[in-house]
């Protein structure tokens, strides 16, 4: 079974080819991040023409890279939602295109489904399990008992992990995205500036940035009314801690009450160091339960991790019909 993955919710124009869901074949991603570095964030507009330029170059590469022909692809998986809808547009009708002219099944994605299946391609599923969701637009905790069944246990109030990180980032005047450039600071930096926790209620498995993002934001400005100057590396050293912190406890404390086999790391945010290495650490010492943490390469907006969710409802068979439209708030929980 071969499934061509498309994905075009953001800034990367991604194509792939996955065998029977855990095998990449090829993997194509076109990033737009040089395009949209000097506006410090995403331009919609930008994304989209872009989008339509790589798109079919995408297409072929990806063909090209898997030695295969059309013929042999069983079915397109496309990411649906959610992501800005002018850019999504372009996968989707991309995807709607091929599969009509090849007659094979339309397979519309979630695209947090998929970076919960970037760890398929790692290895084998074990249910139930946890999902540790950690991306540009989100943050939750995604219970899992079986493949397609999605429970989000908690999520962000606010800003997502990934929002707050770019947006300290901008702050430091690093470049866009800035996640990639705290996590190298706090590398040298010292953890010595106090910046608050967001706990919630007790038992809460929500989370919250902004207020942390606030924090490190009055850090910088009172110390420039005072005329003195922080060190980013100990501001990004003490941010990265909170955060990781916050994400570890939460984390554990879901894994002990859902009793899972499984605790899988996912989305952009995922790529960060000090993140893998703290729960590594932390799940080495937990017996019953096995941390997965895909490649760096399969953390960020990719296509194999949409065509590796895809091939689940392809086994399913369950297909998208032509009328599939762009859906940027598309729900997790109801789609299988
Ligand atoms: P979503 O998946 O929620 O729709 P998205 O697709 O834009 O959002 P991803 O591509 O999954 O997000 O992740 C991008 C985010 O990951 C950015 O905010 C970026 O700063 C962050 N990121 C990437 N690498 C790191 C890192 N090493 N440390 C922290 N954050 C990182
Ligand atoms: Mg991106
Ligand atoms: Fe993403």
């Amino acid at each position: 079974q071969y499934i061509m993955g498309i994905e075009t919710s953001c800034d990367e124009t991604a194509v792939a080819i996955v065998k029977n869901g855990r095998e990449i074949i090829a993997n194509v991603v076109a990033s737009q991040i040089e395009s949209h570095k000097r506006f410090g964030g995403v331009v919609p507009e930008i994304a989209s023409r872009h989008h339509v330029e790589q798109m079919t170059l995408v297409i072929e590469e990806a063909i090209k890279q898997a030695e295969m022909d059309f013929s042999q692809i069983d079915a397109i998986a496309v990411t649906e939602g959610p992501g800005l809808v002018g850019a999504l547009l372009i996968g989707v009708n991309a995807a709607k295109a091929l599969a009509f002219a090849h007659n094979i099944p339309l397979i519309g994605v979630h695209h947090i489904a998929g970076h919960i299946y970037a760890n398929r391609l790692v290895t084998e599923m074990k249910f139930p399990l946890l999902s540790l969701v950690v991306s540009g637009g989100h943050t939750e905790l995604v219970y899992m008992k079986e493949h397609g069944h999605f429970e989000v246990i908690g999520e962000t109030r606010d800003d997502a992990a990934g929002e707050a990180y770019d947006k300290v980032a901008r702050t430091l005047n690093l470049p866009y995205p800035g996640g990639p450039h705290i996590d190298r600071l706090a590398h040298e930096g010292t953890p010595n500036i106090n910046l608050p926790r967001a706990w919630l209620e007790e038992g809460s498995y929500d989370f919250s940035f902004s207020g942390l993002k606030s924090a490190v934001i009055n850090a910088v400005h009172n110390a420039e009314q005072r005329g003195e100057v922080i060190a980013p590396e100990d501001l990004a050293a003490s941010f990265q801690e909170s955060v990781i912190e916050v994400l570890t406890k939460k984390t554990l404390l879901a894994v002990k009450e859902y009793e899972v086999k499984q605790v899988l790391l996912a989305g952009g945010v995922a790529a960060n160091k000090g993140l893998r290495t703290t729960l590594e650490q932390v799940f080495n010492e937990l017996e019953d339960v096995e941390l997965v943490i895909p490649p760096l390469s399969l953390c960020t907006d990719n296509a194999a991790m949409i065509a590796a969710a895809g091939s689940i409802l392809f086994e399913k068979g369950i297909k998208s019909s032509m009328a599939l439209n762009a859906n940027p708030g598309l729900d997790i929980a109801i789609h299988n």
